[in-house]
């Protein structure tokens, strides 16, 4: 029996066409996480919801992995641009995940105020960027062609319990981490991966630009979803 793929998102419309996918699907519930075991042309896959958040992200794919053994992990589902030139609709290749929510300030005295322009992002020694499995990546690039709804890149994505909506710290970031977009799950699910070494490779739809005024739409979710299941049934079906 192969192992199986696992494919995990925050919340439920960022899941409903992938479980609708599964063949002879069975929902499980371990620890009060949600999954979906079934499979995509005769192979194993469980869909799996992380919750919002790094630490929901990181307990449900613990409890994956020691409950799965899984061949590798696909992170999926929606995040907000974080440049100009990412629109609704594009797609992000997570090639590294960083966290934007591990920050050391300046000291400043009572009164002087607060400037997160002046913090230090991921200043601490095991919070550096980690990075996506290279043999999914390039598989990753040899499908991405199949995808129409949108252009897509393979660059580093920011995470963190954290949901930007001022356009200079949106700027701000990006100038200072190089992050192209930000999530609240994937630098949870790429740290236990990495720890416990499962392959592990992510795809967001950008569903929001607030530099643009484009506000957080919640079809765009679909989106990521349609990417991940070309990824994985071309995934089996070259196997
Ligand atoms: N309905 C919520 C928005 C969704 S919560 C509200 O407004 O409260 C955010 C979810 O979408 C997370 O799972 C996260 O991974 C993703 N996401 C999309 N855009 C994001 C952004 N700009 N910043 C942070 N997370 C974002």
């Amino acid at each position: 029996m192969n192992k199986p793929i696992l494919i995990g998102a925050a919340v439920e419309t960022e899941l409903e066409f992938l479980i609708n996918k599964l063949e002879n699907v069975v929902k499980r519930k371990i620890d009060d996480y949600d999954f979906w075991e079934g499979m995509i042309n005769s192979f194993p896959v469980v869909v799996y919801k992380t919750e919002v958040g790094t630490i929901n992200a990181t307990m449900s794919t613990v409890i994956a992995i020691k409950e799965y053994n899984p061949m590798f992990i696909v992170n999926e589902g929606t995040a907000g641009s974080h440049i100009n030139t990412l629109l609704p609709g594009d797609i992000v290749i997570g090639k590294e995940i960083i966290a934007i929510d591990s920050y050391k300030s300046n000291n400043r005295k009572l009164g002087e105020g607060s400037n997160p322009f002046e913090w230090s992002i991921a200043g601490f020694s095991n919070e550096k960027a980690i990075e996506c499995d290279k043999e999914l990546l390039n598989f990753a690039l040899k499908i991405k062609k199949f995808y129409h709804d949108g252009k897509v890149c393979v660059a580093r994505i920011g995470s963190g319990n954290v949901f930007n909506k001022e356009a200079d710290r949106i700027k701000n970031l990006y100038e200072k981490v190089n992050t192209v977009c930000e999530e609240m799950e994937g630098i949870g699910v790429y740290k236990v991966c990495n720890r416990l070494n499962v392959p592990v490779i992510s795809f967001r739809v950008i569903s929001n630009n607030e530099i643009l005024g484009m506000r957080y739409d919640v079809s765009y979710g679909k989106k990521s979803q349609i990417f991940s299941y070309e990824f994985v049934k071309r995934y089996i079906e070259d196997k």
